[in-house]
This record gives structure tokens, sequence and C-alpha cells, in this order.
């Protein structure tokens, strides 16, 4: 039989314990829905929003003053110049059919909804095993967080997940991927910091081919300094993938910093016009008063926004739902 120590035993009651409270402390957390959440994470682009529009919202009548806050307001919440004046249009319109117009900020949001793009490509189909989706963007955008993130959000939903380390570029990028593949309990593939990243996504996959993962995320680096090469890496990775699997990468998703603002919508067109990027996940919108800056890119590009990131934590990750984001605003 073996004995401890009392110290020893001492020490894992102590740890026990403080397990127990722990796990106690977790279940008394309110748990909050997705849509508190969400609004929870836009409070800023809420706030900013709601201020901007408050002369509107206290008009004592729609009159051409009115419509010229209104356009002013809009036009100053990131949410793109096409975008204001399609409601601006569609408030015209309602104004001009002589329909009396009770609340003007649900009339906004009703507009807002219904302009909204939907699209049915948002939906990420993980239709074969593996399914391979390459993650890019510039540095210190969220890729490595927001892959850890999607791992925990997939494995959640019941899919084996495998993370590879393709940013190969910093020994410290590799480590902070392995902390986000711990802790949401998906498997890890690396090599040496330098080593080339198109082999790491070779190994990745084969890994997750012979592990049976459903879904393989590749981290990649983001350096901006040296665009050209940047694209030729993708470019090669991608190739790579695709002499494994003729689909692979499934899916190639853009991870954009929404507290840059109009800045994201720029990389997004550059971005979007050479990698093949099939998605975007816009992240930090936690941070920042510019989360009008998702409904910019929503309308402006052919490329959906399919996640959006409103927090550091493993689980502040959801897929983009246009109408849950209009409506977290002016609800
Ligand atoms: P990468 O260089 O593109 O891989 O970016 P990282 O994943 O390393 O993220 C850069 C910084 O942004 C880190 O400090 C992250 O914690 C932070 N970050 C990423 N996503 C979010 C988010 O949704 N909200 C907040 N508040 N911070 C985020
Ligand atoms: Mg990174």
């Amino acid at each position: 039989m073996v004995t401890y120590s009392p110290t020893i035993k001492k020490g894992y009651m102590l740890f026990f314990k403080k397990k127990k409270e722990d796990e106690k402390a977790e279940d008394v957390k309110p748990k909050l829905s997705m849509f508190e959440k969400l609004a929870s994470g836009l409070h800023k682009t809420k706030a900013n929003i709601l201020n901007k529009l408050s002369s509107v919202f206290t008009s004592e009548k729609i009159d051409e003053d009115t419509l010229g806050k209104l356009e002013e307001a809009l036009y100053t919440s990131d949410i793109g110049v096409k975008t204001t004046d399609k409601i601006l249009e569609e408030v015209r319109k309602k104004i001009k059919s002589g329909e009396e117009i009770a609340n003007i900020k649900d009339l906004i949001k009703d507009v807002m909804v219904s302009l909204i793009k939907t699209d049915e490509r948002r939906e990420i189909k993980i239709a074969e095993k593996p399914h391979v989706i390459l993650v890019v963007g510039v540095n210190g955008n969220g890729k490595t967080t927001s892959i850890g993130k999607l791992a925990y959000y997939y494995k959640n939903k019941g899919y084996k997940v495998l993370i590879g380390a393709a940013d190969t570029f910093r020994a410290a990028a590799i480590e902070q991927l392995e902390v986000w593949a711990d802790r949401s309990g998906a498997d890890f593939v690396k090599n040496k910091m330098n080593s080339d990243p198109a082999a790491v996504a070779y190994d990745s996959y084969k890994a997750g081919e012979a592990r049976g993962a459903d879904i393989v995320l590749i981290d990649t680096a983001g350096r901006l300094h040296n665009k050209v090469n940047l694209m030729n890496e993708l470019e090669k990775i991608s190739r790579v993938l695709k002499k494994l699997n003729p689909n692979a990468p499934h899916e190639v998703l853009l991870v954009l910093d929404a507290t840059t603002g109009q800045n994201a919508l720029s990389q997004a067109k550059q971005f979007g016009r050479t990698s093949g990027v099939t998605g975007i996940v816009l992240t930090k919108l936690d941070g920042t008063a510019k989360g009008g800056v998702t409904i910019a890119i929503n309308q402006e590009l052919d490329i959906p926004v399919k996640f959006i990131g409103i927090g550091e934590q493993k689980e502040d990750i959801q897929e983009f739902d246009p109408e849950s984001f209009v409506r977290s605003i002016f609800e």
C-alpha cells in the first residue's frame, strides 16, 4: 500500500478543496445567453451609435433637418457609405408613402435588418474529413486567438479538432498556439521555428487524416512588411494542401481587427483579392466603438463575415448573425 507523508496528504487535500471551490464558483456564475453575450460584447459600439443618433430619436417630427442629422450620424458610425445611403433611401420612401412613423429607432432597426445581406455561404459546412481551415491575416489581428476559440467552438459541437502551427516565424507564436490547443482540448502539430510553413501544413493534414480529425485549423504568419513573400507563402501552403486533397483548404478565413475601423475594410479588400479568402473573422469587437464596420464589411464585399470575436476567453467567439447584431445595438 502506498502511504503519503502528512505534508503531501495536506497538499492533496488543499488541492481538492480548491478544485471544489473553483467548480462551485463556476456553477454560480450567471450563464449569459448568446444574445446577452453579444450585446455585452458590443456595448461600446452600441453606446457610440445610439449616442450619435440621440438627436434624431428626440426629434419632434421627421423633417429634412432630422434626415440630415440621421445621415450625419450614420456616416460617422462606420457602417459604410453604401449602407447609410440605402437606409436613408428606405426611410424617405416610408415618409413619402405617408406611413405613420411611431418610433424612428425601430424604423432604423427594421430597415437595417431588412437591408442586411444574407449569405448562405456564411455557414461552414463540414463535408469531408479532415476539413481544412487556413487562417490568414495581418499580425496582431487575432489569428492565433481566434484559432484557439474556434477549436473550442468546434470541440463543443462534437468535432475532433487538430491545430497546425504554420506560423513558424517566432518561437513564441508556436508556444502561444500550443497553450490554446491545450485549453481547447485540440490535437497539436508543430515543427521547429523557421521551418517551412507549407511542410507544417502538410504534416498537419497527414496527422489529421491519420488521427481521424474532423477539422484541421492551420495558423499562418502575417508579416505586413513583406507582402509579396507573405502571399507567396500562403499560396505555397494552399498548393501543398491541394496535392493532398484538391478540395483543401476548404476554407480560408481572413482575420480582421475591428478596432482599426475602416482600415479593416481596406485590408479585407486587399487580402480578399489575392488569397482565395472564403470568409472573415472580425475580432476585438468588445474593445471598440467602431463595430459598425462589421456592417460595412458585410455589405460591401463579396466575402461573408463568418465569425465575430468578442473577448479573449475561449468562449468569446460567435457565428455572425446579422439580425442579432443589429438588434443588440438597437434593443
Ligand atoms: P495574431 O498575431 O494575428 O496571431 O494575433 P493574436 O491572436 O496573437 O492576438 C493579438 C492580441 O489580440 C492578443 O493580445 C489577443 O488576446 C487579442 N485579441 C484577439 N482576439 C480578441 C478579441 O476578440 N477581443 C479582445 N479584446 N482581444 C482579442
Ligand atoms: Mg499569431
